[in-house]
């Protein structure tokens, strides 16, 4: 599969797919409607490359989609392209609706009338391969079970009820008319290039800035947490070498409390950065009211995509975390525009998506 096009490719874990796709030397169509979570500026180091094609525009635009398709060939599909963010589908679902879920639906519609019309190998070897998240399980216990593929739906929360629709008229494309699909659901992702209104970017933001860290409820939700450069590896491997008609859990193994990954991020920066007052960061953790369907705990079962695909996170979340700070202390030409808006003053705890 050489030329691929990826959807929502100027985006958190899109962008690291895109730069690791163009570095594998692929052929990379990147679809984007540039919203307030995509940015050009995190393909800055692939600017240069002939391999990678920026187009702005809406997965809800069939047509267009349908033309770009036909128009660069292309062999596979990998749709990350969403809303993402919990907080913002409580204030404003239907733009979740919208584009998670009819924006979906177009892209579905789009792919099969392209596919229907490859023939021999192409057609057997064309893919689409759906993003989605753990948050459609809804949530776990705290007794140790885990997120298998067969564990039914349940999701929580606007966002993860618009994903959750997504994956099941994906599979749909796929029982009803053969599309030939593959589905993947994944825990918590973080690493560079993370906007700073997700839990781990913006707790290092405020933190290094000394601003209150507000925590949701007591801060002893669960996530498991996996490092985006991971993910954007056991994606690829699910387009290239998944099963037809099946989806895979990818996890991190790596769960930690919300207050956990606070207070590490807290004595990370103490290290490199102390403050000025001698103080310690821990001071600055201040707990709000939770959110409204704010799911306890999420923990992945990854050992079919490692039974099946081979693929293993290289980072645990004590090396991944140090990786990001580092970048984040690295890169402010990066953040420092996004800090300058208005997103500072929002509340923690909760996650990405
Ligand atoms: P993100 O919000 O950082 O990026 C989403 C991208 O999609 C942005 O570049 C945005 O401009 C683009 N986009 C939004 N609406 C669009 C539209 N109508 N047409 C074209 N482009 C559009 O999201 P992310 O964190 O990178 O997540 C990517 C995917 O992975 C999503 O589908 C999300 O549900 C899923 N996911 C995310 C996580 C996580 O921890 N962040 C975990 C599991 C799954």
């Amino acid at each position: 599969m050489d030329t691929i096009l990826v959807t929502g490719g100027a985006g958190f874990i899109g962008s690291a797919v895109v730069r690791q796709l163009v570095r594998d030397g692929k052929r990379v169509v990147n679809l984007d409607k540039l919203t307030y979570a995509g940015n050009p500026e995190s393909l800055k180091t692939i600017a240069k490359a002939t391999n990678h094609r920026l187009v702005e525009g809406d997965v809800l635009d069939g047509e267009m989609v349908l033309a770009l398709l036909r128009e660069e060939r292309v062999e596979g599909i990998m749709h990350l392209a969403a809303e993402s963010h919990v907080d913002r589908s409580i204030d404003g679902p239907g733009a979740f609706v919208e584009t998670n879920v009819v924006g979906t639906f177009r892209l579905l519609d789009a792919a099969l009338e392209y596919w229907r019309g490859l023939e021999g190998e192409q057609k057997q070897a064309f893919r689409f391969h759906h993003i989605s998240t753990d948050e459609v399980f809804g949530d776990l216990p705290f007794d140790g079970s885990m997120f298998t593929e067969e564990t039914p739906y349940a999701p929580s929360s606007p966002y993860s009820a618009s994903k959750a629709a997504s994956d099941h008229f994906v599979r749909a494309w796929h029982e009803t008319y053969g599309l030939p699909v593959v589905l993947s659901n994944c825990s918590n992702n973080y690493g560079p290039y993370h906007f700073p209104e997700k839990l781990i970017p913006l707790v290092i933001l405020n933190a290094l800035e000394g601003k209150p860290l507000p925590v949701y409820g007591k801060g002893d939700n669960v996530r498991d947490w996996l490092y985006v450069q991971d993910h954007a590896t056991a994606l690829i491997k699910v387009l290239t070498q998944g099963a037809v008609g099946e989806s895979y859990n990818i996890g991190g193994n790596q769960e930690r409390t919300n207050l956990a990954v606070v207070e590490a991020i807290c004595d990370a920066l103490d290290e490199r950065r102390p403050l000025e007052s001698g103080g310690k960061r821990r001071h600055l953790i201040t707990f709000v009211t939770d959110r409204p369907g704010h799911d306890r705990r999420y923990a992945i079962d990854a050992s079919k995509i490692e039974r099946e695909l081979g693929w293993a996170p290289q980072e645990s979340f004590d090396s991944g975390l140090a990786k990001t700070i580092d970048w984040y202390l690295d890169n402010e030409w990066w953040w420092g525009p996004i800090r300058s808006g208005n997103y500072a003053g929002e509340r923690l705890g909760a996650d990405k998506k």
